[in-house]
């Protein structure tokens, strides 16, 4: 067992993005000795699985908008120390050049998510960064002295400060059990009431006509609305039929919002409108105009063919009939149909299967300009297992690099004082 006589400086709890970044900066300002422990035989699985094998590092433009939990100027505090800006040049320092997608994303150039792990452990090494793992801390005390006691797999470490960037619940496996959660409680932090997945795919009802589309995708917007029609959140993006109900970037924005607003309101519903651009009344004038056409033909301008069938089919429509052979009542029925297809969701595919999650240490516990914890000096909190999630898109790895980079600089801050 590790003699509990030598006081680490810094043990960062968690190697993934944020930890890795809080160790990082801690190094290069100085502080020597910093320890990085992590349960997890291979390191930076979420790195490794994230976009894809790809990596979406980061988005070009990151706003506070694009993250929810906390409070939007609480989140926009930490992500304006350290941008998207920063993030580029950072890692192009690092040898890893980045680059732009049509949807804003940002990849490394080598499209191997490697090239960003393989940087970052590059950069903890330079910057004098031990990194031990398989090595699981089961719990944290606090002792009289102010000294932080780690409790981890049979060994007992001492560190005047201590970094915990456990993440979150999602993706288990990768070694983000929720376990950190347990020790930012035990240290007297509070959880928000809810612990959810978020950025997950979602079940439609068994025998839903979508679920038999597996592989079909068409650009949608989605909406929820309230059991008295109102209007209560909305995304736009691509949709994904699966075998089990809908997935694609659309579905997975807007599954964290939907379980909560269905915790609040179970009356409220999710639907999917085909033609967001169009009003019903021009939806209706699009129909018409397909003069001499059947209602299919006109359908698969703007569907591919299994979901223009569909389509008709939830509409009770015979995919024969030419557009102006439906009556009125019917044609209302498939405007309806493409502008507010209801989606009877009945759950979603949980953490295994979610990118990131909802809820966590809410930020009002920490301090912004150091990643400090509130309820104790020299603890500090950062990455995903606090109280903020953000859309598909790199802004999860944003915030984790954001937060692990205040974090990091203001523990060599604080060294560095304590010394002088
Ligand atoms: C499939 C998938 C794809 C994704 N793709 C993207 C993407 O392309 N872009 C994007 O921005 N985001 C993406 N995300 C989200 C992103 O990966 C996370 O938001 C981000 O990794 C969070 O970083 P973190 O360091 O806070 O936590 P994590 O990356 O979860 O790291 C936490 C670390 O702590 C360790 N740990 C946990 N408990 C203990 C303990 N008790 N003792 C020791 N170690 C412990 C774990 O082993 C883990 O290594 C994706 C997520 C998933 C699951």
């Amino acid at each position: 067992m590790e003699s509990t006589h030598h006081t680490h400086p810094l043990i960062v709890i968690g190697a993934g993005a944020a930890g890795l970044m809080t160790a990082i900066h801690a190094g290069r300002g100085g502080v020597q000795g910093v320890l990085a422990l992590d349960g997890s035989r291979a390191i930076g699985i979420k790195i490794l699985v994230a976009g894809g094998g790809r990596c979406n590092v980061t988005h070009h433009s990151v706003h506070e908008r694009d993250f929810a939990g906390s409070t939007p100027a609480s989140i926009r505090r930490v992500l304006n120390r350290f941008t998207a800006t920063h993030c580029v040049q950072f890692f192009a320092d690092l040898g890893v050049e980045l680059k732009q997608e049509d949807t804003g994303k940002l990849f490394p150039v080598t499209d191997d998510a490697h090239t960003v792990l393989d940087a970052l452990l590059r950069a903890a090494r330079q910057a004098g960064v031990q990194l031990r793992h398989p090595q699981r801390v089961q719990n944290v005390q606090v002792l009289p002295s102010g000294e932080f006691q780690i409790h981890s797999d049979g060994t007992v470490l001492r560190a005047d400060r201590v970094v915990l960037a456990t993440g979150g619940r999602s993706l288990p496996k990768s070694g983000s059990d929720g376990a950190g959660l347990a020790i930012a409680t035990s240290l007297g932090h509070s959880l928000t009431p809810h612990m959810i997945p978020s950025l997950v795919p979602l079940l439609l009802h068994e025998g839903h006509w979508l679920r038999s589309l597996s592989g079909v995708s068409a650009p949608v917007e989605l909406k929820i609305v309230s059991g008295q029609g109102k209007r209560l959140h909305s995304c736009r993006g691509a949709m994904l039929c699966t075998h089990f109900g809908i997935s694609g970037p659309v579905t997975l924005d807007i599954s964290r919002h939907w379980t909560l607003h269905q915790a609040q309101d179970a009356s409220s519903r999710l639907q999917a409108n085909f033609l967001p651009d169009m009003t019903e009344e021009s939806v209706d004038r699009w129909l018409l105009a397909g003069t001499g056409r059947t209602v299919l033909s006109r359908l698969r301008e703007s569907f591919p063919d299994r979901l223009a069938k569909g389509l008709l089919a939830e509409a009770a429509i015979d995919a024969d009939a030419t557009t102006q052979g439906i009556d009125r009542t019917l044609r209302r029925e498939l405007v309806r149909t493409l502008t507010a297809l209801e989606l009877p969701v009945v759950g979603d595919r949980g953490f295994i299967h979610a990118e990131a999650t909802a809820g966590g240490v809410p930020l009002k516990e920490i301090h912004l300009e150091t990643m400090e914890s509130r309820v104790h000096r020299g603890l500090y909190v950062v990455g995903e297992i606090l109280d903020v999630d953000g859309r598909i898109g790199g802004f999860n790895f944003q915030w984790a690099w954001s937060s692990g980079f205040v974090a990091g600089t203001a523990v060599a801050k604080r060294v560095a004082e304590s010394r002088a």
